[in-house]
């Protein structure tokens, strides 16, 4: 190929540019979408934030960040200050506020250099984290084609969306505190669209205030109104998972892509990629081998993802708890789990359980999920964790933390039947019976059946030609609409 023919070949190869929230339930799946377009011929742009590189090449190494041939990393900053510790999640509040008021200028700088750089095709779309629509601001005034990705569930997507209405029609903001505990959060909600038979509770709990001016609720509500302007929304879930809120999704919007679970098509671009990653812990492996060593199906995995933190009591009765239930446990506590001073696990709790409890700070969670032994996975039912549970067959015990999680609990327990969820003020006694029930009892043997067809579904709809192999398809057409 003649320099202008190699020129012109490269201006015709779309270039995606990829900015999650720099937290790590949105970088993972942004990270899987990213290695996708990658194996479909994109070259790809991820931006972190400044923070979150700082991260990773702890995490990680400087390997983690060099990429490969067409896959490119850069960042910018999330505008908040030094903290000084650079291993913990900021607060997710402050870095919506934060990144929404002072990313938008560096954003638009890079999409200039990157258009100017020699040998790299210009930027022919932008895909933004639905709470980062700054970025989709951006773009649409710099003429570029911009979509929003999701990464809630759909049935969270539609709830944020609904904010709004449920302002309007009073149920939002709450009278009083005591309506977070006199029954008003069950008052049933069944007029959206896709969302039968929920009730307040399940709806995102950041409407569980009585601030009108609260910064997530107007925040979350926000965002989800501008995915509006974009030319298209993603969403990191499958048709037959999701289908009337897909549908109702897609009544509401030109264009929705079911693309999920996203990780099946990032490991099939594995090779190309090589071993670009993006947790911000470092993962500590030997629990696999711990793992190789138990029964199949006997473990209790225990994890509340990368935000959740909770009292040292609530700490206290979930080891009592598993040191009850008489099952093998992993239990992962991150390093800034538990709020405020004596964080510690009670001694009598490490010294009773050793034989059969192992603890982590952090795991290669799907390599544990799909690991033969685990057989139930004690979760804050973020998104991520449960479509890794999902896709891996593992029924959960539920502990919604915040945001969508009541959401995704609820469809857990009640729509898809492969979980059972455990009050908010956890009790020992509670998780001791649930884990029972789950490993043991006929519950337990109901949601392990439907925990494998939703597997097999989940691996289906990513086969070629099935749902969201072909949404996939279909989102890659249209993006290469921005480099024609
Ligand atoms: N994760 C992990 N190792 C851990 C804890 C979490 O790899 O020890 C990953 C997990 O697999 C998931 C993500 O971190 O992909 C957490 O995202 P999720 O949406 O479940 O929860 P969040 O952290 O946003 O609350």
């Amino acid at each position: 190929m003649s320099s202008s023919e190699t020129e012109t070949s490269t201006r015709r190869q779309p270039h995606a540019v990829l900015i999650p929230q720099p937290a790590q339930g949105h970088v993972t799946p942004m990270l899987h979408l990213a290695k996708a377009l990658h194996a479909r011929g994109f070259h790809v742009t991820f931006v972190n934030s400044e923070y979150n590189r700082r991260r990773l090449l702890r995490s990680r190494g400087a390997g983690a960040l060099a990429g490969a041939a067409g896959f490119r990393f850069e960042a910018v900053p999330d505008g908040l200050p030094e903290s000084g510790n650079d291993d913990v999640t900021q607060d997710i509040a402050s870095l919506c506020v934060s990144t929404t008021k002072h990313s938008a200028e560096p954003f638009r700088q890079l999409l200039v250099r990157l258009n100017g750089t020699p040998g790299s095709p210009p930027v022919s779309c932008v895909i933004a984290d639905g709470v980062m629509s700054f970025a989709q601001r951006v773009a649409d005034e710099m003429g570029i084609l911009a979509l929003v990705f999701w990464t809630t569930s759909a049935c969270g997507f539609m709830g944020y969306l609904h904010f709004a209405e449920l302002i309007r029609r009073g149920y939002v903001p709450l009278k009083d505190e005591s309506d977070l505990t006199n029954g008003y959060l069950d008052t049933p909600i069944d007029w959206i669209p896709g969302m039968g038979g929920i009730r307040l509770k399940d709806v995102p709990s950041f409407i569980r205030t009585t601030d009108r001016e609260d910064v997530m609720l107007n925040f979350d509500g926000g965002e989800a109104q501008n995915a509006r302007k974009a030319r298209g929304v993603i969403l990191n879930t499958y048709d037959a998972l999701e289908r009337d809120v897909v549908d109702a999704l897609r009544r509401e919007f030109p264009r929705v892509y079911a693309v999920g679970p996203l990780q099946a098509f990032a490991r099939a671009a594995r090779d190309e990629v090589g071993d670009i990653g993006g947790n911000l812990w470092k993962e500590d492996t030997s629990c696999l081998r711990w793992l190789d060593e138990q029964q199949p199906g006997s473990v209790v995995y225990v994890n509340f993802g990368s935000i959740t933190v909770m009292s040292p009591a609530h700490l206290a009765e979930f080891a009592w708890g598993l040191a009850r239930c008489g099952r093998p446990f992993l239990w992962v506590i991150r390093p800034d789990l538990v709020s405020g001073k004596n964080a510690m696990l009670p001694e009598e709790f490490v010294g009773e359980t050793k034989e059969r409890g192992i603890l982590a700070s952090w795991c290669p969670q799907e390599l544990v999920l799909s690991h033969p032994s685990v057989g139930l996975f004690l979760t804050h039912c973020g998104w991520n964790s449960t479509l890794e549970s999902i896709c891996a067959g593992v029924p959960m015990i539920c502990w919604p933390f915040f945001a969508e999680q009541p959401t995704n609990c609820r469809y857990v327990c009640d729509k898809w039947g492969i979980g059972m969820e455990i009050d908010s003020n956890v009790s020992r006694t509670e998780v001791a019976r649930l884990v029972r029930e789950a490993m043991e009892g006929d519950r337990g043997k109901a949601m392990r059946v439907n925990a494998m067809v939703w597997k097999e579904k989940a691996k289906e709809a990513t086969e070629e030609g099935r749902s969201s192999s072909r949404n996939l398809e279909n989102l890659i057409e249209f993006l290469h609409s921005g480099s024609d």
